[in-house]
């Protein structure tokens, strides 16, 4: 998409941004519970990390719950996109739940990963965030085996039983740039150190960062619209800034932009997180073109086509249900 701008003031709209494949599945699995067998519909944890899209589906009846033991015995719970350790699992299935898991197929990838190595007795040295749900989830598949390295600070402290057999894995949500950093610092420790059979740094989250890398040399704002718990679009903060951006927020919503951001801006650059609605995004456009920003130009640096189907069990029974 793209207009003019009147007097040269302009957004650069990135692209690929916004929804990525399994956060579409996952939101589209607690919308599609909740017609088929009504709400409640409980979900444990934030389905995926946006406030929009919690307080929607919330007004719509479903119920999020922070761990299973809130969930009536015998109730319907979702796990979340973030994917859940084998204790979850277990949990629910003991207060006899029934579960729809939508931890995203990308997620799930690198818990197998971890399960694969943990099997073959190697340290596993998990890149990410201390705290995340992804983590905890990965983590708990093996966790005698897995010791989560945040960055560059935790590289030193890292210890391990046999520096031949060892292998990073990561976080589907971090910054590339800096994930590789970190590997370098982690194989100056360890020389044999393994890299992951394939990329944990999940497609969705490498394309919305190479594209906002194409427009931040050319902008002196860029926004993201994200929520604060949201790794990838705080990550889409930091590589915009690394890129070349004269400065960059994250906002939830159109309404937190404050204009004092964009004094003496002609172009600001826009995205959002592979959580975030497109209508979120629009809203900002909107709130743009209002402060004078009438061109419109999207930069786009790669075309998705990735879906995934729905849960298992709940495709059987929306085949079922007809
Ligand atoms: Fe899956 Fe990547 Fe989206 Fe996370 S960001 S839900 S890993 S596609």
């Amino acid at each position: 998409e793209s207009t003019p701008a009147v007097d040269g003031k302009r957004i650069l709209l990135a692209a690929p941004r916004g929804y990525c494949a399994g956060v579409d599945r996952a939101v589209d699995a607690v919308e599609k519970a909740l017609e088929l067998y009504g709400a409640p519909v409980y979900v444990r944890k934030e389905i995926v990390h946006n406030k929009f899209v919690v307080e929607t589906l919330s007004a719509r009846g479903a119920v999020f719950v922070d761990e299973t033991d809130e969930v009536p015995e015998g109730a319907r719970v979702v796990f979340s996109a973030h994917g859940v350790s084998p204790a979850v699992h277990a949990q629910a299935a003991a207060r006899n739940l029934a579960t729809i898991d939508a931890t995203c197929p990308l997620v799930t990838k690198v818990h197998k990963e971890a399960v694969r190595f943990a099997n073959d007795d190697y340290d596993i040295l998990l890149i990410g965030h201390t705290g995340h749900e992804e983590v905890e989830g990965t983590q708990g598949e093996a966790p005698d085996h897995i010791q989560v390295v945040n960055g560059a600070e935790d590289v030193d402290a890292v210890q391990v039983r046999d520096p031949e057999k060892v292998i990073w894995l990561s976080q589907t949500t971090l910054s590339v740039d800096e994930t590789m950093q970190t590997v370098r610092l982690l194989r100056e420790r360890f020389p044999h150190l393994q890299d992951p059979p394939s990329d944990d740094i999940c497609y969705a989250t490498q394309n919305r960062q190479v594209a906002v890398k194409k427009l931040a040399p050319h902008a002196d704002v860029v926004i993201v619209v994200g929520s604060a718990n949201s790794s990838n679009s705080v990550r889409l903060v930091e590589v915009a800034l690394e890129a070349g951006a004269g400065a960059a927020y994250r906002v939830d919503t159109a309404d937190e932009v404050d204009p004092a951001w964009l004094t003496g801006a002609t172009s600001v650059g826009l995205t959002s997180g592979a959580s975030v609605p497109e209508i979120l995004v629009r809203d900002v456009v909107d709130r743009l073109k209002a402060l004078g920003y009438t061109g419109v130009e999207e930069i786009r640096t790669t075309t998705e086509d990735i879906m995934f189907s729905l849960p298992k069990n709940l495709r059987a029974d929306l085949k079922e249900a007809g």
